[in-house]
Formats: structure tokens, sequence, C-alpha cells
């Protein structure tokens, strides 16, 4: 048998996204939000952004099709 008790806990949850490129915001229950381009990376010995610097780029779909639209490639999935 597990005897359970109620607590509170305090922990952070995603609210919304924005794009960074033109500000669009979703939050997780749109649709939209899935669409989102999320890329986190650290750059290593040869970045041209830095050594060992994180950075994060979060794009809707929209502009990032604006921007790769030409170097997009689709695919089917085997
Ligand atoms: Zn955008």
């Amino acid at each position: 048998m597990l005897i359970r008790r109620k607590e509170l806990l305090n922990t952070e949850v995603i609210q919304q996204i924005v794009c960074d490129r033109c500000g669009r915001t979703a939050s997780p229950k749109d649709a939209e939000y899935e669409e989102f381009i999320q890329i986190r990376h650290r750059g290593g010995y040869a970045s041209v952004i830095g050594d060992g610097t994180n950075w994060s780029l979060d794009v809707c779909q929209h502009c990032f099709v604006k921007v790769f639209e030409k170097y997009i490639l689709r695919y089917d999935e085997e």
C-alpha cells in the first residue's frame, strides 16, 4: 500500500515561447508552439561565436521559412 501526501512543488513551467526574429508568441497549448524551431548550441574550438560560448535561437516557423526557404530540403522518413 502506498501512503500519499499532497505536496506543492515550486517548479518552472514554460508559459510562452517568443520568436527571436519577429516577436510572435505561442503558449504550449497552441499548435503554433510545436512548430517553433529551437536551437541550443555550445561553441567549440573552431566556433566563430566563441569557444565555450553557449547560444540559443528560438524562431517561429514563419521566420524560419522566410530566412531559410531556399535551403530547406524536404524528405520522406523511411
Ligand atoms: Zn518569427
